[in-house]
């Protein structure tokens, strides 16, 4: 018989399709199956509108692997083909018959629905977004919804994925017979040279679709597609909440029944043997679309830790149903730890992605800020725009629209936390909070409205981790700001002079010890019209009018003592001045400009060759007896002097925590005191 040719021309378009379009041979299967759900969604629309008795659980696709003669077969039992529709949809290439039939019906079929209505991602707060989850829920019954139309969801639109399957096989032949015909047809083509089409025998409605698998090329391995593991595999990634069951019959083992009067040999290894038995590849009911008080918390968790490959459940879930410019299905997840290579560059972020319950991204990426990068998780949605291959996004506005209310939504959720589990909360923030502190430094300050209230820090006088807004209520009445101060460890800060006027004052302060604080806290300034101040702040502003003044005096009465020791110090120092934030110590290290000593420690412990250093100023405690002892050898011992304003310097060096420049020369000069 003479083949007809395609009727898209070109062979070369085919070619091109085929062996581009798409980067993984394997979802040809994904493709195949789709269709085959869009069949079966068909059948059963056409079910409800003209009154036939078909319901729901009358479908499945059946999948069946021949090794022996390398087909593939996938069978439905969806409405089927006419001869000419055969030749329309499989022998036009790009002419989807799906399409048409959306277009035909596209006032009485709805889009697919999330599971709720309610959301309005615009406005809603944490608290009306989570309990508008429950509502609705995919009609299983097979009931025609409130709305009147009928929840189905069709995949295909382009009219291209069919021949996808040419990437894996030799031939195709498709025997189809429509519903309610009474005469199937036989369609085969071995690709681009065109089909054949001619009558053929098949009992019931439905289309099966039985592939030649290729044979192996060089490095191409064909055989896997006719595997069990391989098809189970593919099917569960791809497919496995296309809502028809798709089975096939398994080879599976077990222990060899003990024939009776044989030895109870515990010792013995069991006899395996193995068995046929016909089963359901894929879960069918996404979790996301199921209602949310249906589902346990053992069944997200235990979703979570199979898909996301966590041994730990995880510390919090969010399951979403937004309806707005976009709609969307999703369950979100917090890890309760970070994984171990969050904080390296090997950690990709991003959220699975599926369009109508298929998976379109592993890893979709623009759909968490890297502030959350740590969340877990997907998003379904029918409204996105794909590109040909299903494999891309045609345009990133609807992903963007999610991105931002997902955004939302996980910073809700972990206020929601840091109120109600405090203890939860801190885990999550002593492993992730780093995260929340680079977002604020990465953005130069763009997202610090959104980020702030999710910081803590230690509190000094409160000895634990509280919030910029718990800081600030407690605040007394006279205090002007919040205040910080940073170092290695909680018990360094305690230790350092610079916190004892303003702890004596009674206010508190924040204990900064992570290496991106300062740079993060810096860029805050301030917390809702509270400055955010170090205590090493050149102008802390604590002192009474009087004190002021009398401090002012006393500067300028010490004048050339201070500029004494600022000679002998030479380049080391900005300047030596006299201290308004001391007590009980003789000095202190603090710094002028922008670079605090704290930072400058930061920076050079980076692998850079560059190195920074901050402006010192040293700072003299004038209630102190040593300040004394310093006045008296003023202009007396010019010598002794500056050694004591070397010993000085080194000591306020040690207290900081920073290394001495010249431990030798600081050693001697203190033997030659004791000597
Ligand atoms: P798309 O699914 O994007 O429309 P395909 O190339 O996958 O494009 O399929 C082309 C057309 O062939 C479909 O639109 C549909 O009309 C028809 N078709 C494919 N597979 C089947 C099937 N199993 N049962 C009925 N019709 C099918
Ligand atoms: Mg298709």
């Amino acid at each position: 018989m003479k083949k007809k040719p395609f009727k898209t021309e070109s062979k070369r378009i085919l070619d091109l399709m085929i062996n581009s379009i798409y980067t993984h041979k394997e979802i040809f299967l994904r493709e195949l199956i789709s269709n085959a759900s869009d069949a079966m969604d068909k059948l059963y629309f056409k079910g409800l509108t003209e009154g036939l008795n078909i319901s729901r659980g009358d479908f499945e696709i059946f999948i069946e692997a021949n090794k022996d003669i390398r087909t593939l077969t996938i069978k439905d039992n969806g409405i089927g083909m006419t001869k000419d529709e055969l030749e329309n949809n499989l022998g036009t290439i790009a002419k989807s018959g799906t399409m048409d039939f959306r277009q035909e019906n596209q006032d009485s079929l709805k889009k697919p629905k999330a599971a709720s209505q309610g959301e309005d991602e615009a406005e809603s707060s944490a608290e009306a977004a989570g309990e508008t989850d429950e509502a609705g829920e995919a009609d299983s019954a097979g009931a025609v919804t409130e709305d009147n139309s009928p929840d189905i969801e069709i995949i295909g639109q382009f009219g291209v994925g069919f021949y996808s399957a040419f990437m894996v096989s030799k031939r195709i032949t498709v025997i189809s017979k429509a519903y309610g015909s009474d005469e199937a047809w036989r369609w085969q083509s071995e690709g681009a040279d065109g089909y054949d089409i001619e009558p053929f025998e098949k009992e019931d409605w439905g289309t099966t679709i039985i592939l030649e698998i290729k044979e192996n090329q060089g490095e191409e391995d064909f055989d896997q597609y006719l595997e069990q593991y391989k098809i189970q595999e593919i099917i569960k990634k791809y497919s496995d909440y296309i809502r028809y069951p798709i089975r096939m019959e398994v080879t599976k083992s077990r222990p060899k029944a003990k024939a009776e009067g044989e030895e109870q040999d515990d010792q013995a290894m069991p006899e395996y043997e193995s068995y046929q038995e016909i089963d359901t590849l894929n879960s069918m009911v996404p979790l996301w679309r199921r209602n949310k008080n249906e589902v346990s918390a053992e069944a997200y968790e235990g979703f979570y830790m199979e898909k996301f490959y966590d041994y730990e459940k995880p510390l919090t879930y969010m399951h979403i149903s937004a309806e707005g410019t976009v709609s969307y299905n999703g369950i979100l997840y917090i890890p309760a730890h970070a994984p171990y290579n969050y904080y390296s560059k090997e950690y990709e972020k991003g959220l699975q992605l599926y369009a109508n319950g298929v998976l379109i991204m592993e890893k979709c990426a623009d759909l968490l800020p890297d502030c959350f990068s740590f969340v877990k998780g997907l998003v379904d949605s029918p409204d996105l725009s794909l590109n040909i291959s299903r494999e891309m996004l045609q345009q990133d506005r609807q992903v963007k629209a999610i991105a931002k209310s997902l955004e939302k939504r996980i910073k809700s959720e972990l206020l929601k936390l840091q109120k109600d589990n405090r203890e939860k909360y801190e885990g999550f923030f002593k492993d992730f909070g780093l995260q929340i502190k680079f977002g604020i430094y990465n953005s130069f300050g763009a997202d610090k409205d959104k980020l702030q209230d999710l910081l803590l820090y230690h509190s000094l006088k409160e000895d634990k981790m509280v919030t910029l807004a718990e800081y600030k209520e407690k605040m007394a009445e006279d205090q002007e700001a919040i205040y910080y101060a940073c170092g290695g460890s909680v018990s360094r800060i305690r230790q350092l002079p610079q916190t004892e006027l303003v702890l004596d004052k009674g206010y508190d302060i924040l204990a900064l010890i992570d290496d991106v604080d300062e740079f993060a806290i810096k860029i805050l300034r301030e917390y809702d019209g509270k400055a955010i101040k170090s205590v090493s702040d050149k102008d802390l502003n604590l002192e009474s009018n009087e004190e002021k003044e009398a401090a002012k005096e006393q500067a300028e009465a010490h004048k050339d003592l201070f500029a004494a020791m600022k000679e002998a110090l030479g380049e080391k120092v900005k300047d030596v001045r006299l201290s308004k934030r001391l007590k009980s110590h003789p000095v202190c290290l603090t710094s002028d400009g922008p670079l605090s000593l704290e930072m400058e420690k930061v920076l050079n412990s980076m692998p850079t060759d560059q190195q920074v250093k901050a402006d010192r100023v040293l700072e003299i405690n004038s209630s102190h007896p040593i300040f004394e002892a310093l006045t008296r050898l003023e202009g007396k011992d010019p010598e002794k002097l500056k050694t004591y304003a070397f010993l000085l310097y080194n000591q306020a060096l040690l207290i900081e925590g920073l290394a001495i420049e010249d431990p030798a020369a600081f050693a001697n000069a203190i033997c030659e005191l004791m000597e």
